[in-house]
């Protein structure tokens, strides 16, 4: 269902669904589509502080009634406020932003070079203290990843990435499994992009599903967890009726077939 979750390396249970909130900066465009995801059943939200919304975030939660603790809200240190002090402040801006008392998980939004790690042994002084659930990256390579596991005491628990059918990760994918890490799937339609694509249209008329739906599905289907965006509210609605079908190994296959190791967004090594 919508609220089903993944159990992370701490035990912490992550919802495999979500509302990606970037390029949502109206704040009247966030609040309404955020409360209309709540509304419709979402339990997770994926924002950042870059995206200048997490004001909208906490307003949203609270205006649906739901409690706190039933929703899980992410957020991300951005690239100018790496650095060990500088993003424990960032964070102290983040809570009063959403106006919360922890974050559920909290993210390097880059690895900035020299200074990441220092980036993550905040986050992973905020997880000590309990100002959040769970510690965790984004955009990190294997390279970024075992740097952290030489030095950090706790491990990343999450790594958010761009993939979609046209960019599937195999490597970086077994390299996090190995090391019970969960996978976020970022531009998890390729901003729309994979969304003209004809095979998965094919398959997705044979369940009578989008194709939206139907990549959506598959990311489900591949264990990672995925927060795909809109504003609209009819496609709010429809991103989330994923859970009562299942794509058959073959069309996984024929989807997973389909990479091409193409990026709509930056290359973590190459990112400014
Ligand atoms: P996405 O792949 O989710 O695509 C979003 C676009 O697809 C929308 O703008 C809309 O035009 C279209 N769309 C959505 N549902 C549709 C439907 N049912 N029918 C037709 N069109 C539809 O792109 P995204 O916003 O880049 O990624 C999702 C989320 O991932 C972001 O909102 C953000 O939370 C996160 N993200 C993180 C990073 C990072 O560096 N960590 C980078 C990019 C995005």
């Amino acid at each position: 269902s919508i609220t089903s979750t993944k159990k992370l390396h701490n035990g912490i249970e992550m919802p495999r669904f979500g509302l990606g909130v970037y390029k949502m900066t109206e704040p009247e465009e966030a609040f309404n589509a955020i409360k209309k995801a709540l509304d419709t059943g979402y339990i997770a939200v994926d924002t950042a502080a870059l995206y200048g919304n997490e004001k909208q975030v906490g307003e949203a939660v609270r205006a649906s009634g739901k409690r706190r603790e039933e929703i899980f809200i992410t957020s991300k240190v951005w690239n100018t406020d790496q650095g060990y002090d500088e993003t424990l402040r960032a964070f102290e801006k983040t809570l009063k932003e959403l106006d919360t008392d922890y974050l559920d998980l909290y993210l390097t939004h880059w690895p900035v070079p020299d200074k990441f790690m220092d980036t993550y042994r905040a986050i992973e002084r905020l997880y000590e203290e309990k100002l959040i659930q769970v510690p965790g990256v984004s955009n990190h390579e294997i390279h970024h990843l075992e740097k952290i596991f030489a030095q950090a005491n706790i491990q990343p628990m999450v790594n958010q990435v761009e993939l979609h059918p046209y960019l599937t990760q195999e490597e970086l994918r077994q390299f996090c499994q190995k090391h019970d890490i969960a996978i976020t799937a970022w531009s998890p339609l390729g901003r729309g992009e994979v969304l003209k694509d004809e095979t998965i249209r094919a398959i997705g008329e044979k369940y009578d599903k989008s194709i939206a739906q139907t990549i959506i599905r598959w990311h489900l289907q591949s264990d990672h967890i995925v927060i795909p965006k809109s504003v609209t509210p009819s496609r709010i609605e429809e991103n989330a009726e994923i859970f009562d079908f299942e794509l058959s190994h073959e069309d996984m296959k024929a989807i997973d077939g389909l990479n091409r190791d193409q990026r709509f967004g930056s290359h973590p090594d190459h990112f400014n």
